[in-house]
């Protein structure tokens, strides 16, 4: 699959021709054409234009919300403008949220049924769920109430899937590496086992059942952290292999009191303890040093580091 950087500003920038939080994949031949699909990853102010310019928008498979901060979702204004009045009969797209979604979109044009007119909203429930031929993993995230990050990666057929499951289960059972994983034996002699129990660590919960365990067996995928405070959060979402798209906020850091948010040190140590293949770091305020951030991340992961601009496009 192919990632297109629609949007990789945060809350705001000074950086001219922005557009905030938004990530596209496609795969197959793209929208319109044979086998194509495309999900995309929020939608924050100014990245309808990217989109429209990169696609037919009412192609897209799904839209997934990460949480609801403006910043990763004002878009969807325009996105259901453009469906309803483009379109006689008005087109539709499916949009996955934290609940409350429609709520505030129809509160900011002062109409009730404003989302309803053209989006269909479902609420975003954590697990592993299917859109055409990508498989997303939901995981919640420490941020807002209601936030998650994602996995993508493009979909295994069932008896793989089944059989990747029952490698996980009997791994879980055999020892209590839990979120570790069965891809630790595929991992050799490095020693990596340990490593990865120590990742999983405390947070037992993300040895669920619908756990990104149970797809060992799959592609390498794209995880997404929306936005996220807590880099304990995001590495049982990652594969060996897979590619980190990361917040880093406040760029090499400090955190400012009260946000929750990431530094690029942050995400590469997620990036380097769920031994990701390569980290591509968005969502940076103004005035934060591109340079610095670089170093910083680099410090913590040894992997290939880059800042991500619109525009961008990367083969999954
Ligand atoms: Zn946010």
């Amino acid at each position: 699959m192919e990632l297109i950087v629609l949007g990789a500003a945060p809350a705001y920038t000074d950086r001219a021709g922005s557009a905030a939080s938004s990530y596209l994949l496609r795969a197959g031949d793209g929208p319109g054409r044979s086998g194509g699909a495309a999900l995309l990853l929020d939608l924050g102010q100014g990245a309808f234009a990217n989109l429209a310019s990169t696609l037919e928008p009412s192609s897209l498979t799904a839209v997934l919300v990460s949480h609801l901060h403006p910043d990763h979702f004002i878009d969807l204004v325009p996105l259901r403008h453009y469906l309803k009045w483009e379109f006689d009969p008005p087109r539709r797209v499916r949009v996955l949220a934290p609940a409350g979604l429609a709520d505030r979109l129809d509160a900011l044009d002062g109409q009730f049924g404003f989302a309803a007119a053209a989006l269909d909203v479902e609420g975003l429930a954590v697990g592993i769920h299917s859109f055409g031929p990508f498989d997303v993993t939901v995981r919640r995230v420490s941020h807002t109430d209601e936030s998650y990050a994602f996995r993508v990666s493009m979909a295994v057929p069932d008896a793989r899937r089944q059989q990747a499951a029952m490698g996980a289960t009997s791994r879980t059972v055999g020892n209590q590496a839990g979120a570790a994983g069965p891809e630790s034996e595929a991992a050799g002699a490095a020693g990596p086992e340990s490593e990865a129990a120590g990742a999983a660590g405390p947070e037992s919960e993300a040895a669920g059942p619908a756990g990104p365990e149970s797809e060992a067996a799959g592609p390498a995928g794209l995880v997404y952290s929306g936005d996220c405070s807590r880099v304990e959060d995001l590495v049982p979402l990652i594969r060996p292999g897979d590619t980190l798209l990361s917040e880093a906020s406040f760029g090499a850091g400090p955190v400012a009191p009260g946000a929750q948010h990431l530094t690029s040190a942050d995400a590469a140590r997620a990036a380097s303890t769920g031994r990701a293949a390569r980290l591509l770091l968005t969502h940076m305020l103004s005035g934060r040093s591109r340079t610095d951030i670089l170093a910083a991340a680099q410090a913590a992961f040894a992997g290939p580091v880059q800042l991500l601009t619109e525009g961008d496009r990367f083969e999954i």
